[in-house]
């Protein structure tokens, strides 16, 4: 009886889809994976309220949040197909599409494709306030944590190191996503960490909730320096009062956290997956879920892609 009844069941869902579109029937039952960050960042949360909406509002389709060292991993878990969609820095998407930087070694990543841009991501130096660390040359002869391996950050960390004439072997390095770098600094086994996340991250207020801590400034001079040198730097102001005790704005550089998706990944799924984004409701959820959720709009969605558009933005967005 029971077979009969899932046979029954299965005959209605297919037919069901097969009237509605050809491929909706692909669609049907399909499970997708978003990579994102590590937990103490802003990727994960909002990944997974993405997900959430997605999962929730396309039929047969369910989306997972998967927990990563970010940007630079998940363009390759992209390429080799391991996720279908990742949450990415705009520099590093542009630097994978076209085999620079980090990737200059590599074959271009050319299946990372974009879906939308979302928020900014601000570098943050974090240290305690009584530290001595002033400026980016105070991080000379620092333990310092230079992000994930394989993230966003630490190519971040590397270049603004750079332009101060600071390499890693001047420093001791450390590769710890956010979380256990502000563990360290609070047992006193580094000195600061470099996170590239939107603001407020979730482990510098946490780090703040026990410890007074103080942010290190990127002199403008230099954010215009660097900005010159890799055109995806903007500079950015982190207001004052954004972290409990840092009363002051502090001068520091900015990139944009974006969503890729695989070329292969079908285009009406793309199309409806961004029709579900910008939907008021979800645009709603995601901005409750962190602040930086709430910056995300369809007018600033497809300005200044890093990346050719994925076929399903492509239609989604000359829709608008
Ligand atoms: N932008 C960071 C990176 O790719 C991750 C930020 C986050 O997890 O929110 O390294």
């Amino acid at each position: 009886m029971k077979h009969t009844v899932a046979f029954i069941a299965a005959g209605v869902l297919s037919l069901g889809l097969g009237v509605s579109s050809g491929s909706n029937v692909a669609q049907a039952s399909q499970s997708i994976s978003l990579a994102t960050g590590g937990t103490g960042g802003v990727y994960f949360p909002l990944g997974g309220a993405m997900a959430e909406a997605w999962s929730q509002q396309i039929p047969d389709l369910r989306v997972t949040a998967e927990s990563t060292g970010a940007s630079v991993v998940n363009v390759r878990i992209v390429e080799q197909g391991e996720a279908e969609l990742a949450m990415v820095q705009n520099d590093i998407a542009n630097y994978a599409f076209h085999a620079t930087e980090m990737f200059a070694d590599d074959s271009p990543k050319e299946s990372n494709l974009g879906m939308a841009l979302l928020y900014p991501e601000v570098i943050q130096i974090v240290t305690l306030a009584d530290s001595g660390i002033e400026s980016v040359n105070d991080l000379a002869g620092a333990r310092v944590a230079v992000g994930a391996p394989g993230s966003g950050t630490e190519a971040n960390a590397r270049q603004i190191l750079m332009a101060h004439d600071i390499a890693y072997a001047d420093i001791t390095e450390h590769f710890l996503p956010f979380g256990e770098a502000v563990d360290a600094i609070r047992d006193g086994r580094i000195d600061a960490a470099f996170l590239t996340a939107g603001i407020p991250t979730a482990a510098v207020v946490d780090l703040g909730a026990t410890h007074d801590v103080s942010i290190v400034p990127v002199d403008p001079d230099m954010a215009e320096e660097v900005s010159e040198e890799w055109p995806f730097y903007a500079g950015f102001t982190i207001p004052g009062g954004t972290y409990s005790g840092i009363e002051d704005d502090i001068p520091t550089v900015t990139v944009l956290a974006m969503l890729v998706a695989n070329a292969d990944l079908d285009a009406d799924l793309v199309e409806q997956m961004l029709e579900v984004l910008f939907a008021e409701e979800t645009l709603e959820r995601l901005c409750d879920t962190h602040a930086r959720g709430c910056d995300i709009s369809l007018e600033d969605a497809a300005e200044a892609m890093p990346v050719p558009l994925h076929p399903g933005a492509e239609a989604f967005f000359e829709r608008q």
